[in-house]
């Protein structure tokens, strides 16, 4: 008798190990794991920039893991859930497995796509699902401190599950696209030159990075907030595109100590942001605090020049500076940095956070639609879970207490001749080095005038 097909949905879930949507549809019949490139469900967070160069090594690698199992991947490009269901017709496929995501257009998609065609959903991409994170009284948490505790108390999550030995292939494929006729990769000009040196995505190159930080996650939180050292784990990426699960990545790192818990908790922030944007839809669009809404933004032609100047790392900053190249070159930004980076656009140029969003969605390789909105709000202290807005960062005090003198040196080169007393603020002019955009003491008077104004 011949199996029935089963069509494996995949978006940000591109492993093959701990895939639960894979587990069951080998179980079920011939499977076919189906990619489908939608660039207008989305609307404006349709993959940015930097995130089609990670999607085109994680798409090769995972079609040649997938080669390896006796499959292959289909890719199709447009509406997912219009495609999918058409390729459901098109092989009879008895149903559609895929991973729950909670991005409110799959959201939308996943509904669509249920009244058409037999979709089971499955979790395996949070360490629990958003809606099992309860108050005492069954409510959600708005404030992460109490969140993380509930969360750490359902902890360990599920043990990973290994990947399917071998994958049952159907008779006949359907058609796909190639890889390259998308053209997700940058050519004139390459501006992702650097980031092949720096990134493996896919599933193989997820778990390098992970044993690599095996190494050093005892240490990690003292080093987490200092971007001269390689202190963090630097997979968010690999998160975002689910070449690793955060159960994986749980189980691996098990040995006690202080590192361990803070980078669990680190890791329980990506739950936090999920609950809130799965809650609140238009999170990256919407002030998390309504009466933001009246804000005084600058959005004048000097304010459009301060945009340009602080997305060019050319704010007279060194550490606002070396975050923002650092971004540009290798498509990432360290957590410390992105926290300047992000207050001083909002508090020292008073420009509104979402110019900021919508710059990280473009050219991060993490970019995550929960992750920076909540993250940006966070900063502004527009959110729900916020800094107050009166709290203004000092990016220079940070620089110095955070030791960025060699991160300054390597992201802004032509500060590197510089002590490291002398290099967070520069005594005097250095050629080729822009004045600062703005004092510190006058950005800060005008940012409490102006939050004096939404009182
Ligand atoms: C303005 C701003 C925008 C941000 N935008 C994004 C984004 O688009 N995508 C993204 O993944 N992270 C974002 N972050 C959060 C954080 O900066 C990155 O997750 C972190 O720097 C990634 O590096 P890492 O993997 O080495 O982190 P580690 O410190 O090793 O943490 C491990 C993992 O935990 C998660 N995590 C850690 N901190 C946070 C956090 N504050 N919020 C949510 N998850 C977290 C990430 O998945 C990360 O990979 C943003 C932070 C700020 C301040």
């Amino acid at each position: 008798m011949t199996q029935p097909s089963i069509i494996l949905w995949l978006r940000q879930d591109l492993r093959l190990a701990d895939q639960a949507a894979l587990v069951a549809a080998v179980e079920r019949g011939a499977v076919i794991p189906l990619y489908v490139l939608d660039d207008e469900t989305p609307c404006a967070w349709r993959i940015g920039g930097a995130q089609r160069w990670w999607l085109h090594h994680s798409l090769a690698a995972l079609d040649s893991a997938l080669q390896a199992k006796g499959s292959r991947l289909i890719l199709r490009k447009g509406p997912a859930a219009q495609v999918v269901a058409q390729v459901v017709e098109e092989v009879g496929a008895a149903a559609v497995h895929a991973i729950r995501h909670y991005e409110p257009w799959w959201i939308e998609a996943e509904r669509t796509l249920a009244s058409k065609v037999d979709l089971v959903l499955h979790d395996g991409n949070q360490l629990a699902p958003p809606d099992t994170v309860r108050t005492g009284s069954g409510g959600f948490f708005k404030i992460y401190t109490p969140f993380w505790r509930a969360l750490s108390a359902m902890m360990p999550p599920p043990k990973p599950q290994p990947a399917p030995k071998h994958i049952p292939a159907p008779k006949s494929w359907p058609k796909s696209d190639t890889l390259e006729s998308w053209q997700l990769l940058p050519s004139k000009p390459n501006w992702a030159a650097e980031f092949d040196s720096f990134w493996t995505p896919g599933e193989a190159g997820a778990h390098e990075a992970l044993e690599a930080f095996a190494d050093r996650v005892d240490r990690y939180h003292e080093s987490r907030n200092l971007p001269s050292e390689p202190g963090s784990s630097q997979l968010s990426p690999h998160l975002h595109f689910g070449g690793i699960s955060p159960a994986q990545v749980w189980h691996r790192l098990d040995a006690a100590g202080a590192g361990l818990d803070t980078f669990r908790s680190e890791l329980g922030w990506r739950d936090f942001t999920t609950g809130v944007i799965a809650r609140a839809r238009d999170y990256a669009a919407q002030h998390g605090r309504s009466n933001f809404d009246a804000f005084p933004w600058r959005s004048d032609g000097l304010a459009r020049a301060d945009l340009h100047a602080w997305q060019q790392g050319r704010t007279g900053y060194p550490i606002v500076d070396a975050g923002m190249r650092q971004l540009w070159r290798i498509g990432w930004m360290h957590n410390r940095v992105r926290m300047i980076a992000a207050s001083f656009l909002v508090k020292h140029l008073l420009i509104d956070w979402r110019a900021g969003e919508r710059w990280f969605w473009d050219t991060l390789v993490d970019a995550d639609y929960g992750n920076n909105a909540v993250n940006w709000q966070w900063v502004a202290g527009t959110g729900v879970d916020s800094n107050q807005f009166g709290r203004i960062m000092a990016p220079l005090v940070q620089s110095a207490k955070f030791g960025a003198a060699d991160y300054i040196r390597r992201w802004v080169p032509e500060l590197a001749h510089l002590s490291d007393a002398d290099i967070h603020d520069p005594p005097a002019p250095v050629p080729g080095y822009p004045e600062k955009l703005i004092g510190h003491r006058e950005a800060r008077e005008r940012a409490l005038a102006a939050a004096r104004a939404i009182r």
